[in-house]
């Protein structure tokens, strides 16, 4: 037998136990005649005690141990005389009479520790070690859990569980398709699913109702920062319903993932926004509602009085900051370089603090009389001391968003994104189309299969632009842990779509023929929404990178720096798929 406890079980009521465990060597330390060895698994760490003066070849051999060795040892469970208040076995010391080597280690790259040497290379090349120290074994816990939760809670809500393929061809989600040649159709090609968005729209024609899955979805986007190129879903799709019926259904399952998972009971529905105040007052689709500092415009207080930056501007903004006014010069100047990086790219930044007698003191003191400045303040309804930092810019959306950044970073420095509190909301409306200047067309906001909302279907002809989706996302303190839509399921109203979206007649029929054929033969009205599970769990277990709740991550060029993936293959192997490589950048 291995073992008879595990590494995190023993207490002081087992004392005087003969107990077996079987672990990896953590530490391993000699004090005196005394020689210490921490042993760990999966559950915890257990002392284990040596005396050279009992049994000198049993210890010789524990000095030999080194770190990350996989050992079996039986001894006799004693109360410790130090005890280790920090540890779950800190009262117990496991006094050894027999020790087997079951495996040597080599001496691992890095300690595995919870506080760990490694850099970050260096602990995805040997991520299987990394997996050993608890703080990311307890993330893959944690995720683990949620999928357990995610499964009862749908299950009991009636949902089925369907696995669709892999091997599929394009899903517009908006990201470049990860395609897979096909050796047997020489020439020609799959795709990976961005999403299998069309899949369980088929089975919702196919009467299934209420489906799910927690799924793989493949995306080659550009490298942005926390983005994995390969991602998990908790998709979702239901017949027969309204946006309404949707969000129920899935604020259900969000708030009995907070009860289970964090122990938090949240009894008020979700706020709900539409997508223009969102915008208008965060400047951002997904706000961070944990604090307040909404956008202020003050276009109709500070134009026209002689300042020029303003004079010009096409939107003048601000946020009011609680608590700020005593920010030094210096401080203020952090400030203004941080709106000025090229991420942000604002021109500057005027700021004015309200001061304990209500006087207000600004960057602009010279071109605004205090009667102007208090105009501005009844605006913010600033409080004394209060600092007010205000943006202009000639397009509104920008300088809303380069207010939604300084917002975000004003909200971290005053300690309003405390990571276990937790704002819900959901962000409905969103605009069906965006025009891309660039490629002078418009793109689906969210995807092809949205619907409008019936109220707007007359303007798709003439206003594309202003027609509203049946869209929403599930915001939490300003992540976006999922979205979805109520679906077309009319095959010329799909149709429409596609021709707005630049498809000819025979590229939608050839991309999504099987679709619109599909509708043809009753399909009831439906929609859904998916999760990002990775982002979900990231915000429950408070990481700051998705990579951390995935046990073998792709680094952010998309490699695998462990298995060393993707790499080149064999020339025979591309003979095989009718493939030749062209050149290589
Ligand atoms: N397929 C969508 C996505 O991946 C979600 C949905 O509309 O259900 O974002």
């Amino acid at each position: 037998m291995y073992r008879t406890k595990t590494c995190g079980e023993l207490r002081a009521s087992d004392v005087g136990q003969t107990e077996t465990l079987a672990g990896w060597v953590q530490k391993n330390r000699r004090m005196g005649g005394m020689t210490f060895v921490d042993i760990r698994d999966r559950y915890g760490v257990t002392q284990l005690v040596f005396n050279q003066e009992i049994n000198a070849p049993l210890c010789e051999k524990a000095n030999k141990l080194g770190r990350e060795y996989v050992i079996r040892v039986t001894g006799v469970v004693k109360e410790r005389s130090n005890k280790n208040a920090h540890l779950p076995t800190g009262d117990i010391e496991l006094i050894v009479s027999e020790l087997t080597i079951l495996n040597a280690a080599a001496t691992p790259p890095f300690t595995v520790e919870d506080d760990t040497d490694g850099g970050d290379d260096l602990r995805m090349k040997y991520r299987y070690l990394d997996l050993r120290r608890n703080v990311v074994r307890s993330n893959l816990e944690l995720r683990h859990k949620m999928t357990i939760e995610v499964r009862s809670y749908l299950d009991k809500q009636g949902f089925i569980e369907v696995e669709t393929p892999v091997l599929i061809s394009s899903t517009p989600e908006g990201a470049r398709d990860f395609v897979v040649p096909s050796r047997m159709n020489p020439g020609q090609f799959y795709a990976l699913p961005q999403s299998p968005q069309t899949f369980k729209q088929l089975l919702m024609v196919s009467g299934f109702d209420r489906y799910f899955q927690i799924v793989k979805c493949f995306r080659d986007e550009d490298l942005r920062a926390d983005r994995q190129p390969e991602f998990t879903q908790i998709d979702c799709e239901m017949s027969f319903v309204e946006q309404d019926d949707v969000l129920n259904v899935f604020e259900g399952m969000s708030k009995h993932l907070f009860k289970t998972i964090r122990g938090i009971e949240i009894a008020e529905p979700f706020p709900r926004i539409t997508w223009h105040e969102a915008m208008k007052y965060y400047g951002s689709d997904k706000p961070d509602i944990r604090f307040g500092m909404k956008l202020v415009e003050l276009d109709d207080v500070l134009k026209g009085r002689g300042f020029p930056v303003f004079d010009n501007a096409g939107y003048i903004g601000g946020i009011c900051v609680e608590g700020a006014a005593d920010y030094t010069r210096k401080q203020l100047d952090v400030l203004t370089d941080f709106v000025k990086r090229p991420q942000i790219g604002a021109q500057g930044l005027v700021y004015a603090r309200v001061e304990a007698d209500g006087t207000v003191r600004s960057s602009v003191d010279k071109f605004y009389s205090q009667e102007v400045l208090q105009q501005m303040r009844a605006t913010f309804a600033a409080q004394p001391g209060s600092l007010m930092l205000i943006l202009s810019g000639q397009d509104a959306t920008k300088t809303r968003k380069q207010l939604s950044e300084l917002r975000l970073e004003m909200g971290n420095r005053q300690g309003l994104r405390n990571k276990n509190t937790f704002a819900c909301l959901w962000v409905t409306d969103f605009p069906l189309f965006e025009w891309s200047e660039e490629d002078q067309r418009y793109y689906a906001m969210h995807h092809p299969f949205t619907s409008p909302k019936p109220e707007d279907i007359h303007l798709l002809d003439t206003d594309p632009g202003t027609v509203r989706a049946n869209a929403y996302d599930m915001v939490i303190n300003g992540v976006e842990v999922g979205g979805g839509s109520i679906r077309i399921h009319d095959s010329a109203l799909q149709n429409k779509m596609f021709r707005l979206l630049g498809f000819t007649e025979e590229q939608a029929q050839a991309q999504f023929g099987f679709l619109m054929n599909a509708f043809t033969y009753g399909a009831p009205p439906h929609g859904g929404l998916a999760y990002g599970l990775d982002r979900w769990v990231s915000l429950f277990a408070g990481l700051d990178s998705i990579r951390d709740c995935i046990a073998f991550p792709k680094n952010n060029s998309g490699r695998d720096v462990m298995i060393d993936a993707p790499s080149v293959i064999e020339q025979s192997q591309l003979d095989e798929l009718n493939l030749s490589i062209t050149h290589v950048h």
